[in-house]
Order: C-alpha cells, then sequence, then structure tokens
C-alpha cells in the first residue's frame, strides 16, 4: 500500500570531496520536491568536508533536512551507505555520490513514478556522464547478470527490500552496486524512467571510491553468491515416492506429483541432448562471429628502461629516452573503449620501465577511468618501488591498481616492498621463480 506522501531518505556516501560536496549536496536541495532527507555519511574524510558542511548547512543540520554523520576511520562504501541505511528513516531510499548531481526534477519524476505504480518498489533511471556518453536501458534481468547498466545515482528502492535482501556487501570491495542491484531486482522487475536525471562525473580529475580487489574476482564472488542463494530457494531433495518428489523452497516443504521416473529420464535425456546442440552451435558461432571484447592489451609508457637486461624483448637497451604522453594514451583508451564497450579482460601499464615515467599517476588514473571493470596492473622490475611517494600507493590503492614484479635476478628489498604494499592495501604479486635468462644485465 503506497501512502499519499511520498518520503525519500537519499544517502550520501563521502571521503575526502570537501572540493566537490557542496555541488552535490546542493542538487538536492534545490529539488522541485522537497520532501527528503539527506543522510552524509562521512567516511573518515582527512579534509575539510565535516567544517564545510557545519558551516554551510547549518539552518539544515539543525531542522534535520541534514543529517551528517562521521565515521572514525575510512571503512568503504559499503560500510558508510549502510550506516545510511540504518539512519534512514522514510519509505523510499535513492543514493547520491558526492561528486554527481541531481537534475532539479530528480525527486518529483521517482515521486510521480512510484504513485503510478504503486506496486513497484524498484525505479531507476538514465545519467549523463561527462564525457558525454549516457547509460540506462530497459530492464533484462539475463542482462544485468552479463554487466550492469544501472546507475545506483538513479536506483531508488523502497526500504522494505533492504530487510528482504540486505544491506551492501561489506565483503565485496568492488562492483557492490552490481551486486545490490542484482539481489533486489530478482524477484522486483524495476520501473525504467526514460529520462536523464542525474549528472554523472567520470571525469578522471576526481578520485575514485577505493576499490582494492580485482574486478574479474568480484564478478566470480558475485555470480558464487547468486547460485548460492538458488540452491537456498531450491533445495531440491531426491526423496522419492512412486508418484511423488519433495522439493523445498523458501524453507517450506512442498511434495509435487511426477509421473514416472522413466519419463523424467526420458525428459532429462532430451534435455541434455538439446544442451549439447546448443553447445556445438555455439562453438560455431565462436568461430565466425568477431569478438566484442579484448583478452588483453598491453601498453609501453615508456621506451627505455633502468636494468637493461641482455634478453630483453621489449628492445629497451636499444631504446632512447621516450615517454608516452598523456594526450595520446587518452585518445588511443578512448577508442579502445568505444570499440570494445569497455569490455577488456587485462590492461598491462608496462615499459622498458613504467615507474621511470613522472606522470605515472595520471595513467593509471586515465586508465581505471575508461575500463571501470578491468583488471590493471603496473609491470615494473620493482628497482623503484621503494622510492615511491605515498601519492603513488594511495593511488593504486584508489584505482585498483595491481603491482606486478617481473622477477629479474636482481637484489631487491622484497620485505619493505611487500609490508608498503599491505600497509596501503594495495595488491602484488611477485613470482616464486626468477628469471635467471635475463641474467646479465647490458649495463654490468
Ligand atoms: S627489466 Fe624488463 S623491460 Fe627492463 S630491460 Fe629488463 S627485460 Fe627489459
Amino acid at each position: 500500500m503506497i501512502k499519499n506522501k511520498i518520503n525519500f531518505s537519499i544517502i550520501m556516501p563521502t571521503y575526502n570531496r570537501d572540493f566537490c560536496i557542496e555541488k552535490a549536496i546542493d542538487s538536492l536541495l534545490n529539488q522541485t520536491y522537497q520532501n527528503f532527507e539527506l543522510i552524509i555519511i562521512d567516511d573518515g574524510s582527512k579534509d575539510n568536508t565535516e567544517e564545510l558542511i557545519n558551516q554551510k548547512y547549518q539552518k539544515e543540520l539543525q531542522n534535520k533536512k541534514i543529517v551528517y554523520k562521521k565515521l572514525n576511520k575510512n571503512q568503504g562504501v559499503c560500510k558508510a551507505r549502510n550506516t545510511g541505511l540504518k539512519l534512514a528513516k522514510y519509505d523510499w531510499i535513492g543514493y547520491l555520490d558526492s561528486d554527481n548531481e541531481m537534475l532539479p526534477e530528480f525527486l518529483e519524476t521517482f515521486q510521480t513514478e512510484i504513485l503510478k505504480n504503486p506496486q513497484n518498489k524498484i525505479f531507476y533511471a538514465k545519467i549523463l556522464r561527462s564525457d558525454g556518453s549516457i547509460c540506462g536501458r530497459a530492464f533484462n534481468y539475463t542482462s544485468l547478470l552479463q554487466g550492469n547498466y544501472i546507475d545506483m545515482g538513479v536506483f531508488v528502492h523502497n526500504k522494505s527490500l533492504v530487510k528482504k535482501y540486505g544491506k551492501f556487501d561489506t565483503k565485496l570491495k568492488r562492483l557492490v552496486d552490481w551486486d545490490l542491484i542484482i539481489r533486489y531486482t530478482k524477484n522486483n522487475a524495476p520501473i525504467f524512467i526514460e529520462k536523464i536525471l542525474l549528472n554523472y562525473n567520470n571525469s578522471d580529475e576526481y578520485e575514485r571510491i577505493t576499490n582494492c580487489c580485482s574486478c574479474e574476482n568480484a564478478k566470480k564472488r558475485i555470480h558464487k553468491k547468486q547460485q548460492k542463494f538458488l540452491q537456498q530457494i531450491f533445495s531440491i531433495k531426491n526423496s522419492y515416492d512412486r508418484r511423488h518428489k519433495v522439493i523445498t523452497i523458501f524453507g517450506i516443504k512442498i511434495k509435487i506429483k511426477i509421473k514416472s521416473k522413466k519419463l523424467i529420464a526420458r525428459a532429462n535425456e532430451n534435455f541434455l541432448r538439446e544442451i549439447k546442440k546448443k553447445e556445438q552451435e555455439n562453438q560455431l558461432l565462436k568461430k565466425f562471429v568477431p569478438k566484442s571484447f579484448l583478452d588483453y592489451v598491453e601498453i609501453h609508457l615508456v621506451e627505455h628502461c633502468n636494468l637493461n637486461c641482455a634478453g630483453c624483448t621489449h628492445f629497451c637497451p636499444l631504446a632512447e629516452e621516450a615517454y608516452l604522453d598523456i594526450e595520446t594514451f587518452s585518445k588511443d583508451l578512448n577508442r579502445l573503449a568505444d570499440l570494445t564497450n569497455r569490455q577488456v579482460g587485462k590492461i598491462r601499464l608496462m615499459g622498458g620501465e613504467p615507474l621511470l615515467h613522472p606522470e605515472l599517476n595520471k595513467f593509471m588514473e586515465k586508465a581505471r577511468g575508461f575500463f571501470p571493470n578491468t583488471k590493471i596492473s603496473v609491470v615494473t622490475n620493482g628497482i623503484l618501488l621503494n622510492k615511491q611517494s605515498q601519492k603513488f600507493w594511495d593511488c593504486c590503492r584508489e584505482n585498483d591498481i595491481l603491482i606486478t614484479i617481473s622477477g629479474y635476478p636482481i637484489k631487491l628489498d622484497y620485505d619493505f616492498i611487500k609490508n608498503k604494499a599491505k600497509e596501503n592495501n594495495v595488491h602484488l604479486t611477485i613470482p616464486k621463480i626468477q628469471k635467471q635468462s635475463f641474467g646479465t644485465g647490458l649495463w654490468i
């Protein structure tokens, strides 16, 4: 039953965004529909966020239009949003990130749609990204399982779903929005509002929310979760009598009538035959249809190297000192993102020695901006790792960049590097066996 008055609790997690949070907050305060509260969960910001909010929004804090809560340390977006969900006092929940801006009619449009569709518990709309692209299309659960096309910033749901399907999964470090949307929409097909209602900032000037495990792993975890969920719903027990089979759905045992085991066996055979046929067709299809994604891309940021191994296959010992420029890199990545629909499995930023590039951080941010779901790594001989500034480690963590040390037979302070990576929550791989064949450096 929908109440006539629709009230929204809008949850805004934030971390060190004092330079842009005002715009986001004002975009909400300037809505044409005013029945809402804004819950800002400050995820342990070290900048001026707290002072800014206390000074500029004194009135709203007093009349509880804005609720501000600061967590004592940075705990990630899931924890921040979950805290917001706990504090939410209204029935309809929305999410606004502190670098995005709602269009003025955002809440009014959702309110109208909620009143028009009183049975529905979930609604979503389109977003306009700062690079000019638009995201959002009609709902299809199967294609949602392949990849997310619903942005959390335009996803509005009834609070009752939180109790039923859970909050954001704090065990996941990436694709947390997708995971929640999959759970919530499984049995509640959402209404798609064919309007752009949010300006989404995907420019690389802004730091992105902390990610610290690879996207592929996150995808696997999400799919595993879905399987478990299905098993819980349909735990089929093979307890036959002659004419019945007992299945358990949501913990309730149901006895269903079956014709005969022979018939079931025959049906199974047909089913298997069908699957086999489909598999053969797919194999055939794979041969002739070009892939719309790439498995692996290698990009050389620096031509030369500080090691000059005799066995170098990158020609670094022969190369002149040269660095890739960020404009060329952005242009190429932009084209690659267009061609592959941002579906690239792995990108390796390498060289020569990539750590020699004075603007390496910008390249990492740019790559993550264009390929949010790709496993991105910096491949280095490791010599310069102990000289990297804190900014480098922060950049790796915030953009979910993996560091891979190539493993040449050189003396490296591996303990120092491992500790540094660990304390900064950055993923690091070191091969167990060193590449002895690269033995003598030409520089020796
Ligand atoms: S460290 Fe790697 S890139 Fe550098 S010279 Fe040796 S093989 Fe080439």
